[in-house]
């Protein structure tokens, strides 16, 4: 029997006081300390001569105190230890603050290991607060994330007594060990915490990121397979044909490809649940449109919502404007349309009247009724929560579900972070789409700017100028959307027709102001952010962002996605006056390409995945030793691995999946506390 799950509490060495800390620490079993890794690690088995030290520089001495200890009182709270320390090649100062306890341990003539960063104090070497054991713990020592009550070394011992327990059951099982050549559980936790080479700590290592990505994987695929329930709302019939035969275009092979996946998933008599992922402007609404009438000609309904009633609306024009003639009704439910009417419109739903349903969350209050809803597609979806998808869905028994998402992902992170749905990509643009043209340049050249500005708007065009959020405005140098409107625009690009929108306007008045945007009765928006999401206004073909310092490559990226949506060239331009080299080289990658997901996957190498993922809301656990970005190869080779075993074993019964099983449970545990 292991004792993994033994209360922490029962563990030798640990009391009362330490066990309410690390429980603080969320280490609450014995696996659970035992999962604890190291942050770091320090080398106490090579052993620097004095004589060789550099300044500066973290090095272990093994050396003689040659002196006795001297205690010096400087104020309350504050005790200083000095006595030197010698080998055969030299001396060297240790200053101790505070550090009674182990203080009291040393002995004059006795020899050490001291650990720690050189410094020079006058004609002398010095070490403050250096790290010291016996001369006997030569080795490889773990540096955990200690707290203020417990520290690195306490847990060390801790870990010690841990180690000699008897193991758990290996939730990586024996084959997939042979297979990837994977250390086993007891060798791996062993050498993660005191590691008997740097060759044997790497392999403990690759372990456990393989674990934990294998079992991140297992765990989602589950879910993903638990999703699929029986339904039966099955679309038989394809009607592609006789849809685009609606269409004043042709719809890409990708814009194909992601519907007929969608078909696949609809016909198979299981519940569909798919992210069709597309950069801005590839084209998804169409796609949306097609899976719609299909569903409607098999004789079921579908929404379609969207985040803002501006989306809802355009959604509504674009689809009912390709329906139209085709038999197929289609209507408009937001907050804004008028009681008696939405009464009707409810009827018609309920009637069957209307086979497609657009709108924003209004869809979801509880007296929406559907005949028969068959699918429900949420468009950008990041800003829906799960919770507001499957209400919708509610709706309906055992509904399909599509999301439809631009915000892009690089593609290994979205096979964690969309791992319990399926994954379509629109890897394609329509065919006569010009190339944005990008440009990054200082502010010395704002009047060039204007005078661009100026150009395209007597040749008819509509252009946007993104600014940063009213609340920023009081970072010096930064001018809000309001004062630019006011100082700026209103000066430099007086007797055009010019618009305001921020976040701090009500929705009502921001939808205003779009609405007459779109319809051309503004020639140019100043923005900030809130226009980042679906506006499609194929006349608006010049944006400038002031300040693209503060905005993430990805939204920047989005941003630029309003424009170069119809047949005129476009062009976008970055006003930047930070010199930094990371600022160029980050509005550099964002001059140079309109690909979301290069972007996507340059702003991860130059973010790193903690801050990419700490923005959103991903539900999913903390890693805790894996790093999605620097192991994507162990990623790719654990879902293979996961895939595979759940092949021979859905359900995780075999019993050299026992161990895997007990994981995954605690896993769905951590999944729903987040
Ligand atoms: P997004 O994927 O960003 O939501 P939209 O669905 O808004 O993109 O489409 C962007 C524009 O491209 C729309 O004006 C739409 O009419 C047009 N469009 C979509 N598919 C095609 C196609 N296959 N050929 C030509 N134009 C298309
Ligand atoms: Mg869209």
């Amino acid at each position: 029997m292991s004792n993994f799950n033994t209360d922490i509490r029962f563990l030798k060495g640990v009391g009362e006081k330490r066990a309410t800390e690390l429980y603080r620490m969320g280490i609450d079993t014995i696996g659970a300390l035992l999962r604890f890794y190291p942050r770091d690690y320090k080398d106490l088995g090579v052993i620097t001569p004095i004589f060789d030290c550099n300044i500066g520089e973290k090095v272990c001495i093994k050396g003689k105190i040659i002196t006795p200890i001297t205690e010096h009182y400087i104020r309350k709270n504050m005790t200083l230890y000095k006595f030197s320390v010698r080998d055969d090649t030299g001396l060297m100062n240790v200053t101790m603050f505070n550090c009674k306890y182990t203080v009291k341990q040393l002995n004059e003539g006795c020899e050490y290991l001291f650990y720690g960063k050189i410094e020079a104090n006058r004609f002398a070497l010095q070490m403050t607060n250096p790290e010291i054991s016996e001369v006997g713990s030569i080795g490889i020592h773990p540096v955990y994330p200690a707290s203020e009550k417990i520290s690195s070394k306490t847990i060390e011992k801790l870990m010690k007594t841990a180690l000699t327990l008897p193991v758990e059951e290996d939730p990586l099982p024996e084959e997939i060990r042979n297979r990837y050549k994977l250390t086993d559980l007891k060798t791996a936790l062993s050498n993660i915490h005191f590691p008997k080479s740097p060759e044997a700590l790497a392999s403990a290592k690759r372990r456990f990121v393989f674990e934990e990505l294998f079992i991140l994987q297992v765990g989602l695929m589950l879910l993903k397979g638990k999703r699929r329930t029986a339904t039966e709302s099955i679309i038989r019939q394809n009607y592609f044909g006789e849809f685009a035969s609606l269409l004043p275009y042709k719809l890409t092979d990708a814009q194909k490809r992601a519907y007929n996946d969608c078909l696949k998933d609809m016909a198979s008599g299981r519940v569909m649940n798919r992210l069709v992922q597309g950069d801005v402007g590839s084209g998804k609404t169409a796609v949306a449109a097609a899976l719609m009438y299909s569903v409607a000609k098999n004789g079921y309904a579908s929404a379609l919502m969207a985040p803002t009633e501006i989306l809802a609306e355009q959604h509504y024009k674009t689809v009912s404007e390709i329906l139209e003639g085709s038999g197929i009704n289609c209507c408009l439910i937001t907050g804004s349309v008028s009681k008696g009417k939405k009464e009707k419109i409810k009827q018609g739903l309920k009637s069957g009247e209307y086979q497609i349903a657009i709108g924003t969350h209004a869809l979801i209050t509880d007296d929406v009724e559907f005949k028969n809803l068959g699918l429900v597609i949420t468009d950008e979806q990041h800003r829906f929560g799960v919770a507001q998808r499957s209400k919708l869905a509610a709706k309906g028994k055992n509904v399909h579900t599509l999301v439809m998402s631009a915000t892009p992902i690089p593609r290994t992170l979205g096979l964690i972070i969309y791992g319990d749905l399926d994954i379509s990509i629109i890897d394609e643009y329509p065919k006569g789409r010009q190339q944005i043209e990008s440009y990054t340049v200082t502010s010395e050249l704002r009047p060039r700017v204007f005078n661009y500005i100026r150009k395209h708007l007597d040749e008819g065009r509509q252009g946007y100028i993104v600014c940063p959020l009213v609340e920023e405005s009081e970072v010096e140098g930064l001018l809000s959307a309001e004062e630019y409107f006011e100082n700026i625009a209103k000066k430099q690009l007086g007797g055009y027709r010019l618009g305001l929108l921020h976040g701090k306007m009500s929705s009502k008045d921001k939808d205003r102001i779009m609405r007459s945007f779109k319809e051309g009765e503004i020639d140019l928006l100043i923005a900030t952010t809130v226009i980042e999401v679906g506006i499609d206004v194929p006349n608006a073909a010049i944006m400038v962002i002031e300040n693209a310092e503060r905005f993430g490559l990805s939204q920047l990226h989005q941003l630029r996605g309003r424009i170069g949506r119809g047949k005129c060239k476009s062009t976008c331009i970055f006003i930047s006056d930070i010199k930094s080299d990371k600022t160029k080289e980050r509005l550099q990658v964002i001059t140079q390409s309109c690909d979301g997901f290069k972007i996507a996957d340059e702003d991860l190498r130059l973010r790193g995945p903690g801050d990419f993922l700490g923005n959103r809301q991903h539900g999913l656990p903390k890693l805790k030793i894996a790093d999605l970005f620097a192991d994507s190869d162990t990623l790719r080779l654990a879902g293979m691995a996961a895939a595979d075993i759940l092949e021979h074993d859905p359900r995780l019964k075999a019993d050299e999946n026992l161990g895997l099983r007990a994981e995954i449970i605690a896993l769905y545990k951590r999944l729903n506390e987040n």
